[in-house]
C-alpha cells in the first residue's frame, strides 16, 4: 500500500482503540435512555455521571460545572449567545479577537445583527492579543470577553491567566475556546480564573459530535437547546451516551500520558520545523516561536499556491491543510493569517502540518524529503520565482 502520512490533527484525530472499546457497549448492550428509571437507564446514567467526573477532574472543575454538548461549535454558541441573552440587561458589548474560530466569530457577527456590539481585538505578528488594548476596550456595558486558548491555525497560545484577571477585575465574564488547548496544555480552570470554556472530543482522539461546556457555578446564561430536562435542565436532548463515554476515555488517556505526549509532539514539531527551514528557501514560520501548541507547524512558502501544494502532497500520501482561499471555503485567505499581517500571497502559500500521537519520526523524515522537491517543482511555474532566482 502507498505510504500515507496524516498531519492534520488540528482538523480531527482518529479514535483511539481504547476509546472505541469503551464506547461500543453503549451502542447496544447498554443502550438505555439515561432518563429511564429501570436498570437499562440507570446504567447509561451512571456512565454519564462517571464521564462527567472524569472530564471535570481533568480541568479541576466540579462535576456539576460540566455540561455535555454536540461539540466545540455548540459549546461556543451556547457560551456566547447564552451570556449575551442572559445579561443584556447589564449591557450589550462583547469583546473577542480577530483570530477566533468561526464558531466564535460568526456567532458574534450574528449577535451584532441582534443589536449587540462587538469589539474584535487585533493581534500582533505572532497572533497574540495585547493586554493593554483589551483593558482599554472594556466599557461599562461590556458583558463578555471571549478569547481562544490556543489558535487552531498558527498554534499561538494566549496569556489566558492575565486575560482572565483583567475580565474578573472588571466583573466581565470570560469565555475561552479551548478546543485546541484541551489535551495539549494543562488546564486548571480555577487557577486560571475561567468562567466558561469550550472543549471537543474529536480533537483529542475521541468521537466527533461530542463536546462540553464548562460553566463556573453562579454564571448566568440562557439556554440554547430547549426541550427535555437533561443536563440539569440546561441542555435538552437525549444524551449521546457512547459519545460522552468516549470523550471521557479520551480525556483520561490524554491526561494519563500527558508529559510523554507533549514531549513526543514537541520533538517531532521542532524536527519538522528545522528540517523544512534547512531544505527550503523563502519560507517563514507563522505563529509564535515558543508560545505555540506542541503539535503545530505553520509555514508560509513564497511563490507557491497552497491548494496546488496540498494536491501534490496528497499524491505522495501526505494529508495536511492550508490557509489559502480555495481551501478556506471563501474568496479570501484565512482571516487568521491576514490578521497577523501576512500579504495575500503569503497567506495563499501557507501550509499547516499538525502532529499527533500516532505521528512517527519516519513520517516527519518522509515529509522533510518529499516536500522540498514538490515546492521546487511548483516554483518552476512561478514567473516571480524565476525573476528572483535570476536576480541572485
Ligand atoms: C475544531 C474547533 C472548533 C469546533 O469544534 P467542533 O467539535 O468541530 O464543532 C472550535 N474551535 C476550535 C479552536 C477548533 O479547533
Amino acid at each position: 500500500m502507498k505510504k500515507r502520512v496524516y498531519l492534520d490533527y488540528s482538523a480531527t484525530t482518529p479514535l483511539k482503540q481504547e476509546v472505541l472499546d469503551a464506547m461500543l457497549p453503549h451502542f447496544n448492550a447498554s443502550f438505555g435512555n439515561p432518563s429511564s428509571i429501570y436498570t437499562y437507564g440507570r446504567e447509561s446514567k451512571n456512565a454519564i455521571d462517571n464521564a462527567r467526573d472524569i472530564i471535570a477532574k481533568s480541568i479541576n472543575a466540579k462535576s456539576d460545572e460540566i455540561f455535555f454538548t454536540g461539540g466545540g461549535s455548540e459549546s461556543d454558541n451556547w457560551a456566547i449567545k447564552g451570556i449575551a441573552y442572559g445579561n443584556k440587561h447589564k449591557g450589550k458589548h462583547i469583546i473577542t479577537s480577530k483570530i477566533e474560530h468561526h464558531a466564535v466569530l460568526h456567532t458574534c457577527e450574528y449577535l451584532e445583527k441582534e443589536g449587540f456590539e462587538v469589539t474584535y481585538l487585533k493581534v500582533d505578528e505572532y497572533g497574540l492579543v495585547n493586554l493593554q488594548e483589551l483593558k482599554e476596550a472594556i466599557r461599562s456595558d461590556t458583558i463578555l470577553i471571549s478569547i481562544m486558548f490556543a489558535n487552531n491555525e498558527i498554534g499561538t497560545i494566549q496569556p489566558i491567566k492575565e486575560i482572565a484577571e483583567i475580565a474578573n477585575s472588571k466583573q466581565v465574564y470570560f469565555h475561552t475556546d479551548a478546543v485546541q488547548a484541551f489535551g495539549n496544555i494543562k488546564i486548571d480552570v480555577k487557577e486560571l480564573g475561567i468562567d466558561l470554556m469550550s472543549i471537543s472530543a474529536h480533537k483529542i482522539y475521541g468521537p466527533k459530535g461530542t463536546g462540553a461546556l464548562y460553566i463556573k457555578k453562579g454564571v448566568k446564561l440562557h439556554q440554547l437547546i430547549h426541550g427535555g430536562a437533561q443536563e440539569k435542565k440546561r441542555r435538552a436532548g437525549t444524551e449521546n451516551v457512547p459519545g460522552i463515554v468516549g470523550f471521557a476515555k479520551a480525556a483520561e488517556l490524554a491526561h494519563e500520558n500527558f508529559d510523554e505526549h507533549i514531549k513526543h509532539l514537541t520533538s517531532l514539531r521542532d524536527k519538522l520545523i528545522a528540517g523544512l527551514k534547512e531544505k527550503i528557501e523563502y519560507i517563514h514560520l507563522n505563529g509564535h516561536p515558543t508560545k505555540r501548541l506542541p503539535g503545530n507547524v505553520n509555514f508560509s512558502i513564497e511563490f507557491i499556491e497552497g491548494e496546488s501544494l496540498l494536491l501534490s502532497l496528497d499524491m505522495v500520501g501526505i494529508a495536511c491543510s492550508s490557509g489559502s482561499a480555495c481551501t478556506s471555503g471563501s474568496l479570501d485567505p484565512s482571516h487568521v493569517l491576514m490578521s497577523i499581517g501576512l500579504t495575500h500571497e503569503l497567506a495563499h502559500g501557507s501550509l499547516r502540518l499538525t502532529i499527533g500521537d500516532f505521528t512517527t519520526e519516519e513520517d516527519i523524515e518522509y515529509v522533510i524529503n518529499q516536500l522540498p522537491p514538490i515546492v521546487e517543482k511548483l516554483r518552476q511555474m512561478s514567473p516571480l520565482y524565476e525573476k528572483v532566482k535570476g536576480g541572485n
